[in-house]
């Protein structure tokens, strides 16, 4: 039975989703504040978090920021509310999957929860990996987020994970933005191309010899990118 945390301070909401999500026959935990939130999601496994950004304590980014910081790679549906000044970039740099925002129909909801339950979890296509991969200048494991440039680790954001390891599996085929947009984002983020395109741009001045002159992830002009392995 796949395990959800909800991270919402609003009594009625809690219950709410509680009984919803339980008669669809998920398992719940439920927090109602942000040090609660945050102590569960470092210590206890769960398939999916659903976490409200305002929160007593502890906000939901900074949960979130904290969580990825830690190794923690659940993914995670931000809850918001009308109204409330969302960062869209920061969002996805901290690391979260999708957002929602209130007031949400449940059917919604739960169509963005099963889109993100049905994705492969990352680095565990086909079962066996081998521990570190050779992309370009670098060393990657999909598996604990570590990359490393000789010996020293490099910092990458948990997205940059995500689109370097779909591009990885994807190698030597054209992958067009909308491919990204729809398989590392859920369909209804509002992922700009040229968000995809400046991920893209961070991620080849980490793997590329030459970031200008790029030898692994090429320009695919008017369609998108490739990986050349
Ligand atoms: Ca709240």
């Amino acid at each position: 039975m796949k395990k959800i945390l909800i991270v919402e301070d609003e009594l009625s909401m809690v219950k709410g989703l509680k009984d919803n999500l339980e008669f669809e026959g998920f398992e719940t935990d439920t927090a109602m504040d942000g040090n609660l939130g945050l102590e569960k999601v470092l210590q206890n496994k769960y398939d999916l978090i659903l976490l409200d950004v305002m929160l007593p304590g502890v906000s939901g980014f900074d949960i979130c920021k904290t969580a990825r910081k830690e190794g923690v790679i659940t993914p995670i549906i931000l809850l918001t509310a009308k109204g409330e000044e969302i960062d869209k970039v920061l969002g996805l740099e901290l690391g979260a999957d999708d957002y929602i925002t209130k007031p949400f129909s449940l059917r919604e909801l739960l169509a963005r929860i099963k889109a993100i339950l049905r994705r492969p979890p990352i680095g565990k296509e086909g079962g066996v990996e081998p521990e570190f991969i050779d992309i370009g200048n670098i060393k990657v494991n999909f598996k604990n987020y570590v990359a490393l440039k000789g010996k020293n680790e490099i910092k990458m954001s948990y997205k940059e994970f995500e689109i370097l390891h779909y591009m990885y599996m994807n190698a030597g085929k054209i992958i067009q933005r909308d491919d990204l947009m729809s398989d590392v984002w859920s369909i209804d983020y509002e992922v700009t191309t040229r968000t995809i395109d400046n991920f893209i741009l961070k991620l080849r001045q980490k793997i590329e010899a030459d970031p200008n002159n790029p030898k692994i992830i090429l320009t695919v002009h008017g369609v998108g990118y490739k990986m050349i392995l």
